[in-house]
């Protein structure tokens, strides 16, 4: 290994750290890498990269280990780690923040928010942006401002050869293009330049629980809602099982609901009419939209959230949500193994279906929602619940959007990566083939190089 890396940050097996170390957050992903390395800053990356390179090693970057393909780690070869690359440097001249490949969406709130500013990101504050920015990124700001990828402006990054580039509209414009979608494909980046607006310090935040049994209206409202929704206005529908916990009044514990979630991105009082169409949806069990701050409205699904768990995800874009898809998707929900399920509907509309199929690698630009499926389990197998999982998607792919999945809330699946890249998927394998032609970036949505 390269000396003038800091042996404490070469982990390897047998090494006390390396348990720890190799867990992503998918608690089914047990993978044993043959190295993971630490980096602190960008020449560390380099010299990971180059070593690899020199010793033929398949390289897994690891921004925030989110992805619930497990993608932030492998077996056999070489993580990158870049956890200890969190650093968030806003620029308010220039309404940019410089962000590092292991930041946190946290990390990002907290800093751009002690200037009033926000660039849009996710809706967990642990998630990574490196991972969830390379394959979208959808939050409550898609409306307004697009997708997090839509938003980056530039980036550094380590290609498969161990070389730093600068990437934007002027420098290396296919890679500039390719990594608005394409994943983790084409190299390691380890700063992100991206685009900021005011927002907040206060917000609206649409915050509604319905009763499951109304479940049916209350999706197929959102549906019509969302077909006329301001650009301001970005939601998600989440059908769950409360699960007994003591941060929930008892009324709830173990009570499968209907969760209405999103924000107004404009001033609060203005969006107060907007957003009232949500709250009326059905007869809520308890409504507590109202003005908080951004930042607490960006931690609020924290708690729902598990650190580590066991779970099988996946995910479909609907152009529509239709009476049949939602028969479809209610009767799969009531017939779960376990009520341990979180489906969510997110409603996609406003900016970011503006932007071109082409413009970035990125091309799902006309669907109206997308499911992303969670299910996560305590009790029964794992296999149980990877068929019932499966069964999901497979009841509702013929009424899907082609085929195409949000890329960073399905495991490995590769008939659904070529459908979702679609048209655009020919142009990003060139670009791989000159960037990365022995596929050293190979453990995720994998682009295979061709000329
Ligand atoms: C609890 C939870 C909440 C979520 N909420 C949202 C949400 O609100 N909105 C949303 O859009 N998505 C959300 N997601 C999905 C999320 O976008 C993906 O999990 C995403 O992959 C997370 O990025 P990461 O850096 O943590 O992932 P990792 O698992 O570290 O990496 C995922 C992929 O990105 C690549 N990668 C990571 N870092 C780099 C880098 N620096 N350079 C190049 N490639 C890299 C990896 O190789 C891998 O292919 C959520 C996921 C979870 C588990």
């Amino acid at each position: 290994m390269d000396q003038s890396l800091k042996m404490e940050s070469i982990i390897l097996p047998g090494n006390e750290l390396y348990d720890k170390k190799r867990k992503v957050w998918n608690a089914t992903i047990d993978k044993h890498p043959g190295v993971i390395v630490v980096c602190e800053s960008e020449e560390d990356v380099v010299k990971a990269v180059r070593y690899a390179k020199e010793k033929g090693l398949s390289v897994t970057p690891r921004g925030g280990g989110h992805h619930v393909g497990g993608f932030g780690t492998c077996d056999e070869g070489m993580v990158i780690d870049l956890s200890g690359m969190r650093k968030v440097t806003v620029n308010e001249e220039q309404l940019v923040a410089v962000v590092e490949g292991g930041a946190t969406l946290g990390d990002i709130d907290e800093e751009t928010q002690k200037f009033g500013l926000a660039t849009p990101t996710g809706t967990v504050s642990k998630t990574g942006v490196a991972g969830l920015a390379l394959s979208g990124g959808l939050g409550y700001l898609r409306g307004k401002y697009g997708l997090t990828c839509d938003n980056l402006v530039g980036a550094n990054l380590v290609t498969a050869d161990g070389q730093l580039l600068y990437v934007n509209e002027e420098q290396h414009p296919d890679l500039y293009w390719a990594i608005r979608g394409g994943g983790g494909n084409f190299g390691i980046v380890t700063n992100f330049e991206f685009k900021l607006y005011p927002i907040g310090p206060e917000v609206l935040a649409v915050d509604v629980m319905y009763d499951y049994q109304d479940a049916k209206q209350i999706i197929l409202k959102a549906q019509e809602y969302v077909n006329q929704a301001p650009d301001e206005v970005s939601f998600n529908v989440t059908v769950t099982a409360l699960p007994p916990a003591p941060f929930l009044p008892e009324f709830l514990h173990n009570r499968k609901v209907v969760m209405v979630g999103g924000m107004y991105a404009g001033d609060p009082q203005m969006g107060v009419n907007v957003v009232k169409p949500l709250q009326e949806l059905a007869t809520p069990i308890v409504d507590k939209t109202g003005v908080l701050p951004y930042v607490a409205l960006q931690k609020n699904l924290d708690a729902m959230v598990p650190d580590h768990v066991a779970v099988h995800g996946t995910s479909l874009y609907f152009t529509e949500v239709t009476e049949e898809a939602v028969d479809v998707l209610l009767a799969k929900l009531d017939n779960a193994p376990m009520p341990t399920y979180l489906a969510q509907l997110w409603a996609l509309s406003g900016q970011m279906n503006r932007i071109s199929p082409e413009a970035t690698a990125f091309s799902n630009r006309d669907s109206s929602f997308v499911l992303l499926l969670d299910f996560m389990y305590m009790g029964a197998g794992p296999e149980v619940c990877q068929q019932w999982v499966d069964s999901v998607y497979d009841g509702l792919l013929p009424l899907s959007n082609k085929g195409t999945s949000y890329l960073n809330g399905i495991g490995a699946n590769e008939v659904a990566a070529m459908n979702t890249l679609g048209k655009n998927y020919g142009k990003l394998a060139k670009i791989k083939a000159k960037y990365d032609p022995e596929n050293m970036f190979r453990h995720n949505h994998n682009v295979r190089p061709q000329d």
